[in-house]
């Protein structure tokens, strides 16, 4: 009958097997290469095949009749037959690995199945067990699981951080102190977020054409919440790895693995910021005395223009009445002028400055460590919470020092006023909408309606006394310079908050 008229007929069911004579299963059984047992309900061997023999060294004229426990050496767990046992009993198959003893004493780890036979009347009339010799291959395991261990531990060991990708992106191998980088980072993968950084096309490079991935020593900064920023230097390269995925078993298995080498440069960047923030504090001060003596003078100027143009004013009135006395006054005018014009030649320009590639938690950073001995004398705290990552913004990094320090001093300022309790100075930074928003908040009086309006005009100060009150309108003049936006807004919570904004991509806003 053909398997289509078979299936035609459905009525019967026929199995092509029945039609096998029982003397094939047999020699099938007899030759199979793996050793195979049937035992009674209590594991007494009733037939042992010739791969049986071959394993245990035991004839079927030795074994049979003898319990399966001959093979055991008696040093495999109590627990682990019980367990088997158990499984027997629910007429459940059992599978695990024992250590067997043969013939000669010679002993051998087995991988043994063993699965009930149960007859019609539901009840187990036999055990079949199949084993195989498996001491080679654990040989070969235990020699992986050692040289993993090696590994790891020697990758471990390693100062640096180490993870290595496969093309899809998955971290197959990280070592401790890359783990360690987590927290830091606040990310699960920090070999992810690491690339992310570095290389923010990642993913899909790494799947068409590994090679553009490779880079050497590329730094990356991470400013960790309340703490300071670490320093990382990367390299990435290919090397090759062994896919283990069934689909290469017949084909290559050879696929490049992306390796970063994540080292820390922490401390030779704190010394390098160490003497830059030196040589900071001295240019700044350098230019806070120069803007002080540009600010003194040109309101000095901006003074003296107001009696000079009355006298201008007195003097068209004086023409038509005491032509002579005019004319003396005229003089007088003019020299006043002039000497005004020689003192506005004087004025020290601003400093030039080239635009260059700037990160503002750096500037801010340094601008709160400038103003800590301030902080300190007014019992000022500060609370610096930067994004962890921010991108480069092209500006002129000494104004935009200028810049905040000024707000920070105005803060600073506000709150150091006697008896005034909340003294808390806030800075933060984020993205938004593709800007970079740095907010300085304080807990002072805050401003009132009249002051927020005026707070950008030159001259204008809110504090009486001897105060210029220059420094918020040089702050406008330098973020329209780098075409941001700048505002003074009173906090709900009270206090001032200033919210300085400059685009990424340099644009004006
Ligand atoms: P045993 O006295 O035999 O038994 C140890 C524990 O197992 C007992 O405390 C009891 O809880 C449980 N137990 C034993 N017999 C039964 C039973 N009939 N019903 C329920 N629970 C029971 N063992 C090997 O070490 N190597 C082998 O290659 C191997 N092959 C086997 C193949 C088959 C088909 C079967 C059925 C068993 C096989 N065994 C094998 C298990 C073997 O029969 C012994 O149970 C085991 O070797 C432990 O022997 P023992 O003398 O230390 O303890």
């Amino acid at each position: 009958m053909t398997a289509l008229t078979r299936g035609k007929s459905r009525s019967k069911r026929v199995n092509p097997a029945d039609d096998l004579p029982f003397e094939v299963y047999r020699q099938a059984v007899d030759q199979a290469d793996i050793a195979i047992s049937i035992t009674d309900q209590r594991a007494n061997i009733l037939y042992a095949n010739e791969a049986f023999t071959a394993i245990t060294g035991y004839t079927p004229d030795e074994i049979v009749g003898c319990n399966e426990s001959v093979l055991s050496n008696h040093t495999t767990p109590a627990k682990l037959y019980q367990e088997m046992w158990r499984h027997l009993s629910e007429q459940r198959p059992w599978s695990g690995r024992v250590l067997n003893r043969r013939k000669d004493g010679q002993l051998y780890l087995a991988d043994l199945t063993i699965s009930p036979v149960v007859g019609a009347d539901g009840t187990t009339s036999h055990f079949l067990g199949i084993h195989r010799d498996v001491t080679e291959l654990n040989r070969l395991e235990r020699v992986v699981r050692n040289q993993k261990m090696l590994i790891e531990s020697t990758l471990n060991a390693a100062p640096v951080g180490l993870a290595l990708l496969d093309t899809s992106g998955r971290v197959m191998l990280d070592n401790e102190a890359c783990k360690r980088l987590a927290s830091d980072v606040n990310a699960k993968e920090p070999a992810h977020f690491i690339l992310d950084m570095l290389l923010p096309d990642w993913r899909g490079q790494l799947a068409e054409d590994p090679a553009r991935c490779r880079f050497a020593n590329r730094e990356v900064r991470i400013d960790r919440r309340g703490g300071s920023a670490r320093w990382l230097s990367v390299t990435a390269s290919l090397i090759d790895t062994q896919s283990d995925c069934a689909d290469t078993y017949f084909t290559s298995a050879r696929q490049p693995g992306l390796l970063l080498v994540i080292n820390d440069v922490t401390e030779l960047h704190v010394e390098q910021e160490r003497a830059r923030a030196d040589a900071l504090k001295l240019a700044l001060i350098d230019e806070e005395r120069n803007a002080a003596i540009r600010e003194g003078l040109s309101a000095a100027l901006f003074r003296l223009d107001e009696p000079l143009n009355m006298m201008t004013s007195a003097l068209h009135v004086l023409r038509r009445r005491e032509p002579a006395t005019a004319e003396i006054l005229n003089e007088a005018v003019n020299a006043s002028r002039e000497h005004l014009d020689q003192l506005r030649q004087v004025i020290p320009p601003p400093p030039p400055e080239s635009q260059s590639s700037v990160n503002l938690n750096e500037i801010l950073r340094d601008v709160l460590e400038i103003s800590v001995p301030r902080m300190l004398a007014a019992g000022v705290t500060v609370d610096w919470k930067p994004m962890a990552t921010l991108p480069s913004i092209q500006a002129r990094p000494l104004q935009l020092r200028m810049l905040f320090k000024a707000l920070v001093d105005n803060a600073i300022e506000a709150m150091n006023t006697k008896g005034w309790k909340t003294r808390e100075l806030t800075v933060t930074s984020h993205i938004a909408d593709e800007r970079v928003v740095v907010c300085v908040l304080d807990t002072g009086p805050g401003l009132d309606e009249t002051a927020r309006h005026r707070a950008f005009e030159p001259f204008f100060s809110a504090k009486s006394g001897r105060h210029l009150g220059t420094g918020l309108s040089r702050a406008q003049q330098i973020v329209s310079d780098h075409g941001g936006l700048i505002d003074l807004n009173p906090r709900p919570e009270g206090g001032c908050a200033a919210i300085v904004e400059l685009r990424i991509d340099g644009d004006p806003i």
